[in-house]
């Protein structure tokens, strides 16, 4: 079990490679804002929940790195909500409890083995968010701040 930790800020855009590439859209924070935060915690895949102002609380699941597959030189953040919103939502002020973690950052021998690994991460994040250890930061003030 890792210590839950809260970040949060405006949607900002990305480079667009989430949809475009993997067909997974991950909604990018500002990471200059916590970019100590960052680099306390190891790189891999975490899951939590998400704030979004005007809309909901959702299920999300999260990379933290450097994208091996992209080659990133900057660590970064990219949380997928699991919920279709069908729209975008930059400059939306974003929310996230950050309170499990799944696996280390890995590289992939092809786009279709990241892509399937990805869809099993959302899985088990959503199953294990439905456990009270996990399900009761659905709640967390921090997120609902500006709902
Ligand atoms: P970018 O590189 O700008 O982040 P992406 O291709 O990664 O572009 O798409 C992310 C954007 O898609 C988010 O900023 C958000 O506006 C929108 N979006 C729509 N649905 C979702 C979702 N389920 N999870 C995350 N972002 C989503
Ligand atoms: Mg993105």
């Amino acid at each position: 079990p890792i210590e839950p930790w809260f970040i949060g800020g405006p949607v900002i855009k990305g480079f667009g490679l989430g949809s475009k590439v993997l067909g997974i859209p991950t909604a990018n924070l500002p990471a200059e804002n916590f970019s100590d935060i960052l680099s306390e915690h190891t790189s891999g895949v975490y899951f939590g929940w998400a704030g979004l102002s005007t809309r909901g609380i959702y299920k999300m699941v999260m990379s933290i790195g450097w994208n091996p597959y992209f080659d990133n030189t900057e660590k970064t953040i990219e949380p997928w909500l699991i919920h279709d919103f069908g729209e975008d939502f930059y400059g939306e002020e974003l929310r996230l409890a950050i309170v499990g973690y799944i696996r280390p950052e890995a590289n992939f021998p092809s786009l279709e083995s990241l892509i399937e690994r990805i869809h099993e991460d959302a899985r088990i994040a959503e199953k294990a968010l439905d456990l009270p250890l996990y399900a009761k930061y659905k709640d967390s003030p921090y997120l609902r701040n500006s709902l």
